[in-house]
């Protein structure tokens, strides 16, 4: 099945984007929202259940206080206001992965509403408004088996993990999101991002896209320039990575523009985003808010989180994203291009701790920035991801400083160390790395190079310094790269009398 679409350009000429992002967290608490049951990540299937998440009769819940205190934090470091009184809701549909048949919720009456969140775009700052942040459980999976995707089309049978049913996920709804023009997809990614590093400092989450302990469901309408009524929008659901947010809403704004061009109607649908192409697949239409016949859940108080505990997780917020950026930038003297690509490239946090492991921010910087990230880009994983710590960066940039190695040895370091051989001390002894600067060991070594290359020593003696450095490049080469070169060009000079 083949979609028509508007080339990108095109269609922001003519049509203006409208967003609104909707994500759901999942909060790090140990047991779930309702029930004293484990929420560690990849358990045996249904072996973290119990009769309240099962929805067993006869069972109720107990609001988890860890899991309220977590919310009102994202709430507040998102500029919210908190209520002082508000009710669950239960939200109403047969779901095999959701075993009670309903789901607790938050309808008209959310914890936190009406706050923001700033996020930059090449030097331009936009401002999501945010509508509101509710609390409500998770699901559990459906796992389908023997289709080609995963998904329930062409399955042989399906299985259900109730593992992750009743685990605390906020969701945080932004208010439509306009202006963006051209920019939109970028907005949205930035959003997606600048949230994600948000929770993540509050230590509430992990935060973990392709754990699904954060998705985004991403509404994307088109209106015609100029005109003043939003078109229907359509929502892409489950959106797993931050370039695929950034993907879903371009390839949504270009579908939705071939249709609109060619005289069609935009279905109100959800609709699925595809890694391996880019663009989205239709879904099921959607279903109206009242399908759900919402009700106050008539097993839990209502939440009525008093003034003083509030304020109390106010002052106990830690310093976000954008204060730490601003210090850091100073702190290490970036320009704002050079800290947009220090956070883009994942590095804020692990140059921050390789300095305060001891190192320069400038080495801490280069390393994180060049070296490990051209390896994670090899191996196709985050930065974070690669098999070496902060400390140990730290570890090698310190033996550079003592110049027992050089920046090519603590190359070979980097790798042996991402390769498993072990700390940075035990791979330098194990691979012989340490650079040569021993005046007798070099002497040899400088001794033959010379001997095979007399045409070139008699260069330098004969005055032509230069040509020096010819010999100093032998002298690596012999001692495969470990011979201290400051020390070698040195002797060179000496031994050939020109110093
Ligand atoms: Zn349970």
């Amino acid at each position: 099945m083949s979609t028509t679409v508007m080339k990108y350009e095109e269609a922001l000429a003519r049509f203006e984007p409208v967003l609104g992002i909707e994500t759901h967290i999942e909060l790090g608490t140990r047991s779930k929202m309702f029930c004293g049951c484990p929420t560690a990540f990849g358990a045996e299937p249904n072996t973290q259940v119990c009769p309240v998440c099962l929805g067993l009769p006869g069972s109720l819940p107990v609001t988890n206080k860890a899991a309220i205190e977590g919310i009102i934090k994202i709430g507040l470091a998102l500029n919210c206001d908190i209520v002082e009184w508000c009710r669950f809701a239960r939200k109403n549909y047969f779901y095999p992965d959701m075993p009670k048949n309903y789901q607790i919720s938050q309808y008209d009456e959310p914890l936190c509403v009406d706050g923001h969140l700033d996020v930059e775009v090449d030097g331009t700052t936009f401002r999501i408004e945010i509508e509101r942040v509710h609390m409500e459980e998770d699901t559990g999976k459906s796992l389908h088996v023997g289709g080609a995707t995963g998904r329930i089309h062409g399955a042989d049978h399906s299985l259900v993990d109730y593992n992750r049913a009743g685990i605390p996920l906020v969701e945080i709804v932004t208010k439509p999101i306009t202006a963006t023009g051209e920019k939109a997809p970028l907005v949205a990614k930035a959003y997606a991002t600048e949230l994600r590093e948000l929770v993540r400092s509050l230590g509430v989450s992990e935060v973990r896209m392709e754990h699904g302990s954060m998705r985004c469901d991403v509404n994307v309408s088109l209106m015609p320039r100029g005109a003043s009524e939003w078109g229907t929008r359509t929502e892409t659901k489950n959106v797993n990575s931050l370039r695929s947010v950034e993907r879903a809403v371009r390839s949504e704004i270009e579908r939705q523009a071939a249709v609109l061009d060619a005289g069609g109607k935009i279905v109100q649908e959800t609709r699925h985003f595809h890694e391996d192409s880019g663009t989205t697949t239709s879904g099921r239409s959607k279903e109206e808010a009242q399908d759900y016949r919402y009700f106050p859940e008539p097993d839990l108080v209502p939440m009525a989180p008093s003034r003083e505990w509030v304020e109390e997780l106010r002052a106990s917020l830690p310093e976000l994203p954008a204060a730490r950026r601003r210090r850091v930038q100073g702190e290490w003297g970036l320009s704002d291009l050079e800290l947009r690509d220090v956070v883009n490239a994942g590095a804020l946090d692990l140059i921050e701790e390789t300095v305060r492991a001891g190192t320069d921010p400038g080495a801490a910087r280069k390393w994180w920035m060049n070296e490990l990230s051209r390896r994670a880009t090899e191996q196709n994983v985050e930065l974070a991801d690669l098999a070496i710590t902060p400390q140990q960066v730290a570890r090698i940039q310190a033996m550079v400083d003592a110049k027992e190695l050089n920046d090519k040895l603590a190359r070979k370091v980097f790798e042996g160390v991402l390769a498993g051989e072990g700390t940075p001390d035990e791979v330098v002894a194990a691979r012989g790395l340490k650079v040569v600067s021993d005046d007798g060991a070099l002497a040899a070594i400088i001794d033959q190079v010379i001997a095979d290359n007399a045409d070139v020593a008699d260069k330098v003696r004969g005055g032509k310094v230069a040509a020096a450095g010819a010999l100093v490049g032998a002298v690596m080469k012999a001692s495969r790269g470990q011979a201290d070169a400051g020390r070698a060009r040195e002797l060179i000079l000496e031994k050939l009398g020109v110093s």
